[in-house]
This record gives structure tokens, C-alpha cells and sequence, in this order.
């Protein structure tokens, strides 16, 4: 069910050809294909969508973040409905998927995009940068005003598997107070306790957290997956502080837009030499 649409979906994940990157097939619309980059990108507020000629592809940002954290460059993604399914918030049960397809090599080099110089881009308290580093680390903070939560800062670097131990598991979360405006705004019509961390006045409706700081790690999460639509996994450091979906894809854009700020290269460590996809067909459309 997708988070913000309650509407029913399937979704199935199959290998690609190398260069192709990650482009989805609406399997209900004659299977119209979007590419998962950043040229796509139309609605950014509570989550991040996909638009090309009205066609629709929502909440993209848990499933992309899960793609770039088991390594995976190309892959179509087959759904029947606009927006991809919540689960149970997190992006642990779309990882489970690919590993149980399997990763295949695929014999031509992964482009990086290699972070030259610092951009930097303020808004009120908002904050987000990305800076020359010869891997890609994340650092995010949050401060949020609630008894469990407060000022939070999750750093990581995404090597040796760290994404899949401290960050895929990280759920979504949403409180009490807010669910009658987000509703009154036409969201979160498929939101419960299955799918997304509840924080009452000062607690959780919901226990246990996965992680003490779960919050900020899925901020981290959500900022990975938004940062997919580079197109190409990242050699840089980025910092976000209370940033939000339309900063990570505004940082994006501007990437993008200004090519003496970056540039294209692969990486000699064999383990990280070539670009992968999935090995077999997953998931739920015949
Ligand atoms: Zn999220």
C-alpha cells in the first residue's frame, strides 16, 4: 500500500542492461517508463515523486536509498499503481528482495560522480552541503521537539556493509498531533502503526524502536535515496541539518546544473570497479 495514496500496489524488480540505470515501468499505463533522475522529479513535499507527461511515480526515496545501499546500478521496476509501497517504513524489506534475487556483475566500469568542490545551500535553519571526499559519507542532524528525540546526529560512511546494519532498518515516523492536517492535505491515507514509527505527546504508540536515534537514521536514509537521482553513486561528504526532501533534491539540481563542481570517474578497487544489477526477477507481478 503506498504511504501517502492508500492505494493497493505491486511492485517487481528485474535486471537491466549496464548504463541503464533505474527507470520504472508503470505495468497499467502500457508499461510508460520513467527514469528514476533528477530531470523527472515533480512533486517534493512529505515525500519525493516522479512526474514525466503526467505520469506519476510516488514516494521513490526507500526503495532508491535501498538500491544504492547494496550497490545496485541498474534495475527496472515494474509497478501497477502511482506510488511504490510503504511496507513497514523502512527500506529493510525492499534489501531482503534484492538479496534474495542476488547481485550479478555486470563487465563494464561503475561511473562515480566524484565531488570537486563544496556546495553549500542555506534556507531559514535548513542546511544541507556536500564536500570532496574519496568515499560517500552522510552526516545528518535533526532537532525535533519531542521528549525522544530533541537534537539528534547520525554519521556514516557507506563501506563494509554499513548501510545494511545501521541504516536500512530505520523506519519512517510521524506524530499523533500532525495526522489530521497531513490527512486534511489528501496524505498519509495509508498510514498505521504497521508501517511508520507513531510518537504520541512524549512517547511512542508503537515500541520498541529499532534504533535509540531511528529517527535521524531514517533521515539518513531518505537523504540517500533522494540523492539516487544523481544518476550515479556519490565519491563526497554530505551534511544535512534539518533538511527535508525538497533540499536533498534542490542539492540535486544544482549538482547537476553546475558541471565544474563535480566530475565523472571509476574507482581501481576491484570490489567497487564494476556497476551491478539484480540477478533475477522479485517480487509480485507476473
Ligand atoms: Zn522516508
Amino acid at each position: 500500500m503506498g504511504l501517502h495514496s492508500g492505494a493497493p500496489v505491486r511492485l517487481r524488480i528485474l535486471p537491466a542492461s549496464a548504463g541503464s540505470g533505474i527507470v520504472f515501468h508503470r505495468v497499467d499505463l502500457d508499461g510508460f517508463q520513467v527514469e528514476a533522475i533528477s530531470r523527472n522529479v515533480a512533486r517534493v513535499s512529505y515525500a519525493t515523486s516522479l512526474m514525466k507527461k503526467g505520469v506519476l511515480i510516488s514516494t521513490t526515496e526507500h526503495l532508491l536509498s535501498a538500491f544504492i545501499g547494496t550497490g545496485i546500478d541498474n534495475a527496472i521496476v515494474e509497478l501497477d499503481n502511482l506510488e511504490l509501497p510503504i511496507l513497514d517504513g523502512s527500506a529493510r524489506p525492499f534489501v531482503e528482495l534484492i538479496q534474495q534475487a542476488g547481485i550479478r556483475k555486470q563487465r563494464r566500469p561503475r561511473t562515480y560522480l566524484r565531488i570537486r568542490h563544496a556546495l553549500e545551500m542555506q534556507e531559514g535553519n535548513k542546511f544541507i552541503a556536500v564536500y570532496p571526499a574519496d568515499s560517500y559519507s552522510v552526516s545528518y542532524t535533526i532537532n525535533f521537539p519531542h521528549p525522544l528525540i530533541g537534537k539528534e546526529t547520525f554519521s556514516v560512511e557507506l563501506a563494509n556493509g554499513s548501510y545494511l546494519r545501521e541504516i536500512a532498518a530505520a523506519r519512517t515516523f510521524g506524530s499523533r498531533q500532525d495526522e489530521q492536517t497531513l490527512r486534511n492535505m489528501g496524505l498519509i491515507r495509508g498510514a498505521s502503526r504497521d508501517n511508520c514509527v507513531v510518537l504520541t505527546k512524549d512517547n511512542v504508540e508503537n515500541p520498541p524502536l529499532r534504533f535509540a536515534d531511528e529517527f535521524v537514521r531514517h533521515k539518513v536514509l531518505d537523504l540517500i535515496g533522494d540523492l539516487a537521482l544523481l544518476g550515479k553513486q556519490i565519491l563526497g561528504n554530505v551534511v544535512a541539518d534539518r533538511a527535508g526532501h525538497a533540499m536533498h533534491t534542490a542539492l540535486v539540481s544544482r549538482l547537476l546544473r553546475d558541471r565544474t563542481l563535480w566530475e565523472e570517474t571509476t574507482v581501481e578497487d576491484e570490489a567497487a570497479s564494476e556497476s551491478l544489477s539484480i540477478h533475477a526477477a522479485v517480487g509480485q507481478l507476473a
